[in-house]
């Protein structure tokens, strides 16, 4: 089991990897950690590229803030994922570009809106949810993706962004990482004819490495 402080270092390390790589900007997007008595998340108002260890919202299992700044809005996001996988070592939540992009398209799967165009996506992100908009703020958001979470691992909410659970922080970041990056490759490929990996190519997969295997 890692320390606290281990775990306050690693979310700043993985804020400052995602924003200096392009994959969150401004003060958007937010990283939390479970801790035996409540769990660590990102303050508001703050870019992932310049977090302070010391200043991270710390929250008691009942939500309340314990220590350190005031927790991003979105901490709720973080709370249903929680409240459904319990297995879960971190959450990671971007508005990434790509990513939003595939979320504004029509007629996609709201159990698997991410096409399978490579193994590696699915191995790390399993099959993807796709939440409905939803006002910021909204309490039906928190439900409807506590709804997806039980499901899935990683969630796309429309208009907003992906939500990414993970066995560690690690494998939350890799995993939205590689979420993005597929959405733009589908962008890519959207106005040609796409051959995705067959039923049987998904299959084989599971088998060899289960979605669920997220280390
Ligand atoms: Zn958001």
């Amino acid at each position: 089991m890692k320390t606290e402080a281990t775990l306050r270092d690693e979310i700043v390390e993985v804020g400052y990897a995602l924003f200096s790589r392009g994959y969150t900007h401004g003060s958007t997007g937010n990283i939390s950690v479970p801790l035996e008595d409540g769990w660590l998340v990102t303050p508001t108002g703050t870019s992932l590229g310049s977090l302070d260890p010391g200043r991270l919202s710390k929250l008691n299992l009942g939500g309340k803030l314990v220590s350190g700044d005031q927790p991003t809005k979105e901490a709720f996001l973080h709370r249903s994922i929680y409240e459904k996988r319990k297995s879960a070592g971190a959450v990671v939540h971007l508005h990434s570009t790509h990513s939003v992009a595939l979320s504004c398209l029509p007629n996609t799967d709201p159990q698997d809106v991410l096409p399978k165009l490579t193994p590696y996506a699915h191995m790390q992100c399993g099959r993807v949810a796709m939440v409905p908009y939803f006002r910021p703020g909204d309490a039906a958001l928190a439900e409807a993706v506590a709804l997806a979470a039980q499901s899935h691992w990683s969630i796309l909410l429309a208009h907003h962004g992906p939500v990414v659970a993970g066995k560690s922080l690690k494998a939350a970041m890799y995993a939205v990482e590689e979420l993005e990056e597929t959405a733009k490759l589908a962008l890519l490929l959207h106005s040609q004819i796409m051959e995705t990996l067959t039923k049987s190519q998904l299959n084989d997969l599971e088998q060899h490495f289960p979605p669920w295997r997220l280390d």
